[in-house]
């Protein structure tokens, strides 16, 4: 994967008040800076995702020039009215936006969110002209009884059902292994998740023009195991989360990058 744009991003979760995204912002900015980096190092793409509330104070404090991409962690596929409590594509875009997370496994485990929900979000959001972040992987027992990669397919196949193919190059996959994720996931092995990456770029390919989606991992990724999951051949970049939360970690995750 050396030579191609390493994607590095966080999503902040339900994390950070204003104070604390604009502590992070202000660390991050400065540390790049100061690594005689005004933008992030060569070839890497930094991303972060804040909670809505946040969203346009990150674009205001990054400005113009940002080296991050900023985005949404979800947003609504409907259109602006009757949807009390939610923030529409066209308004997250507005906010700043330009990545739209959909299909976290946190969503769909309490927020109710289907393969068919994920996939009117993914075509709303490529309407509003937002990246869709699509995240995919398997359950506990669904690893534990093999079935992975069927699992995790039928996920990709659902996410890309209604991207044309010249809209392929647009959309982020990023295999995140549910019992990887979060504060009592288990640190993968490289070994164990390279053949679902594998089978999520395969999946992605047939775009128009050679245009393909991107593939990121994501699920206890930290500063001592982002090199190894970088090796692997089918994976464009890693998702973050507890790991990127304080800047100094997501630094020292776009150096390893
Ligand atoms: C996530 O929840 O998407 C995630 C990658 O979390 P963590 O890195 O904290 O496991």
């Amino acid at each position: 994967m050396r030579g191609r744009t390493v994607w590095v991003g966080t999503s902040w979760k339900m994390t950070k008040t204003l104070g604390e995204a604009r502590a992070w912002v202000d660390t991050v900015v400065t540390g790049l800076t100061a690594s005689a980096r005004a933008a992030a190092p060569a070839g890497v793409q930094p991303f972060v995702l804040p909670a809505h509330t946040a969203l346009a104070s990150v674009r205001d404090l990054l400005g113009p020039a940002s080296p991050l991409l900023l985005g949404a962690q979800n947003a609504h596929q409907g259109p602006e009215g009757a949807g009390t409590g939610e923030v529409s594509m066209r308004m997250v875009a507005d906010a700043g936006a330009e990545l739209v997370e959909l299909g976290h496994s946190e969503r769909r485990a309490s927020f109710g969110e289907t393969d068919a929900t994920v996939a009117l979000k993914v075509r709303a959001a490529l309407d509003a002209g937002l990246r869709p972040l699509v995240c995919v992987g398997e359950p506990g027992p669904v690893r534990d009884a093999g079935e992975e990669i069927g699992f995790v397919a039928a996920q990709v196949a659902a996410a890309l059902a209604p991207v044309r193919p010249e809209e392929r190059g647009r959309v982020l996959l990023a295999y995140e292994p549910v019992w990887a994720i979060g504060e009592h996931g288990r640190r993968p092995e490289t070994a164990e998740v390279a053949p679902v990456l594998a089978e999520v770029a395969r999946l992605g390919g047939g775009g128009s023009d050679g245009e393909r989606p991107l593939v990121l991992y994501g699920g206890s990724v930290d500063q001592g195991n982002a090199a190894a999951l970088l090796e692997d051949p089918s994976t464009d970049g890693l998702f973050v989360g507890r790991a990127a939360w304080e800047p100094e970690g997501f630094l020292g995750l776009l150096a390893i990058a």
